[in-house]
Order: C-alpha cells, then structure tokens, then sequence
C-alpha cells in the first residue's frame, strides 16, 4: 500500500501513507495530511504556527471482506495574528463523523440492493461495529444455545 493506493482506491486525496497495521482482522492504514496550512483562514494572516496534534480513527471501504480504518494524525494551528484555533480541515469526511464519503457510498449503494437489516447485518460482520469483532453473531447465539442445553441436562 503507498499514498497513489490511498489516492486512487481509496478516494484519499489529501493524505500520505505513513504505515499499515493489522488489528483483530482489519487493516489500520496511518495516514498524515499532504499539505501544511501556510496562512490563515480566517485573517489570511502569514504568522500560523503548529498547535498539537489529535489522532482519529475512520471507517473506509472494506478490501474484500476485510474491514479497513483510516488512521489520521491531524495538526492544529493557532493564528498569532487573530483568535484562529482549530485543527486543519478533514476533506473525506464529515464534522464528527467516523466515517469517510466514501465509505457512506458504499454503505447506500448496498441499500440499493438490500433492506436496512440485512446491510446492517453485513457491515457488523464485516467487522466495522465493535461489539461483532470480538465474537460473532453466530458463535453468540451458539453459545446461548449450548448454555441452555447444559442448564436443561443438569436439571
Ligand atoms: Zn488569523
């Protein structure tokens, strides 16, 4: 995988590839922005300096049936010329959401083909809801079941 990966395939324009792991079967790509801020976005002002930076996490396209996250290191700029203080825009998503627009395509484009339950169904097993990853739907309900059994032979 290398930034043309996440450009193309992945719909990341702004990103560089820094490194990839693999957690609990699924792909953690560690990304950081392209570009550095140069001026101010609110006064255009030339005298921004770098301020910290904030990690996220966001959900991207599966490969395969491989769930895959985008792991971005994002900086945060302060202004000495005004008040600005804010980490550097997030082009792929929304505000506060932890998922990319192309991962919200994806998830419509299934709905084109299936009911809200069964889609929901699928992006819980492919591993993108966490209380799925650990055990699946089926070994949950096994066990459920294999409990039940013993308890009713022990009576
Ligand atoms: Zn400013």
């Amino acid at each position: 995988m290398n930034t043309s990966f996440l450009y193309h395939e992945l719909g990341l324009k702004s990103l560089r590839y820094v490194g990839c792991e693999r957690h609990k079967g699924r792909s953690i790509v560690k990304t950081e922005s392209k570009h550095r801020m140069l001026c101010c976005p609110k006064c255009g002002g030339k005298r921004l300096i770098k301020n910290g930076t904030r990690t996220r996490d966001f959900h991207c396209v599966p490969i395969g049936r491989r769930p895959v996250s985008i792991r971005v290191r994002l900086q945060r700029y302060k202004c000495k010329e005004c008040d600005y203080d804010a980490q550097e825009p997030i082009p792929f998503a929304n505000g506060s959401c932890g998922y990319t627009h192309r991962f919200a395509s994806y998830v419509l484009d299934l709905l084109r083909i299936g009911t809200i339950k069964d889609v929901a169904a699928l992006v819980c097993q492919l591993g993108y809801c966490q209380r799925y990853t650990q055990t699946p739907p089926q070994t949950q309900v096994l066990s459920a079941y294999n409990k039940g059994s013993q308890a009713h032979w022990h009576r």
